[in-house]
């Protein structure tokens, strides 16, 4: 059975306050935000804001994340849809939800588009995955057609995420479709702490726990793995009947989280 589904609106509550460490995009995300919340500006200056921007990183560096804060900040209506989605579709579904998703976030302008896992369709016609995958190009190809259909007054704003930026085909990237990246990396040190920070607003913490420290010791770890590690730390307390979450608590999480991930690896060669 298809796990196919139309695009989901949704009002997204979600803020920049809940996405910590990304310093670095803080200027381009700012830019995409004011142009939602104001196209007027832009058109009036004669600015030509862009279509579509491709979020790039590895997996749980928070590209979803984002891109529902600049929704939330614009407060515009947000559209998402998973490209991953389409490959199990008849043919010719993925083109008409693509279609109607585009002419739905039209009507209701300025509005943000989200297409997620965009290279599992968006990969290059010839990077050898044997013989066009029908479905899967015609859904490719309905995505370029309505980002070059509409124009940039139209105001809407197609965000799309990808781990695999290398293999994308180039048709996607040209001017006018997604010419513009916004870089997302594994967090380093600092931007580990100030995720923490996000993850444990709601959490009681014991006097022991030192998020400097912790931070430090979770090397390679990705906001995904963070919001994780604070996650099963407060399970590890409520195990124990304890009232607050001690240094021990994300210790065992630590440990445990690490582990797991060793056991998958060797699960897959
Ligand atoms: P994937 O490629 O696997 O879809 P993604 O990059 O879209 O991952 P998200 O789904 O946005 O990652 O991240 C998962 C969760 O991890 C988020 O909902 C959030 O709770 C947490 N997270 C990830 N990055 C950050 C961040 N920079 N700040 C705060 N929380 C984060």
């Amino acid at each position: 059975k298809s796990r196919a589904r139309r695009a989901r609106k949704e009002t997204s509550t979600t803020t920049l306050d809940d996405v910590a460490g990304i310093e670095s995009a803080k200027r381009d995300i700012a830019e995409i935000i004011d142009f939602l919340k104001s196209p007027e500006k832009y058109r009036r200056l004669g600015a030509v804001m862009p279509k579509g921007v491709l979020l790039v990183g590895p997996p749980g560096t928070g590209k979803t994340l984002l891109a529902r804060a600049i929704a939330g900040e614009a407060e515009v209506p947000f559209f998402s849809i998973s490209a991953s989605e389409f490959i199990e579709m008849f043919v010719g579904v993925g083109a008409a939800r693509v279609r109607d998703m585009f002419q739905n976030a039209r009507k209701e302008a300025p509005a943000l588009i989200f297409i997620d896992e965009l290279d599992a369709i968006g990969r290059s016609r010839g990077a050898g995955l044997g013989g066009g995958h029908d479905e899967r190009e015609q859904t490719l190809n309905q995505i370029l057609t309505e980002m070059d259909g509409f124009e940039a007054h139209e105001n809407v704003l197609v965000l799309a995420a990808t781990n695999r930026p290398d293999v994308l085909d180039s048709a996607l990237l040209r001017p006018g479709r997604f010419d513009r990246k916004i870089t997302l990396d594994r967090p380093h040190k600092e931007a580990r702490e100030a995720i923490l920070k996000v993850h444990v607003r709601k959490v009681p913490l014991a006097a022991d726990v030192d998020l400097a420290q912790l931070s430090a010791r979770t090397t390679g770890f990705s906001g995904a793995d963070l919001k994780n590690l604070v996650n099963e730390a407060a399970l590890t307390a409520a195990r124990e009947n304890l009232d607050e979450v001690n240094a021990h608590c994300f210790e065992q999480a630590r440990d445990r989280l690490i582990l797991g991930e060793e056991r998958d690896a060797q699960l897959t060669p």
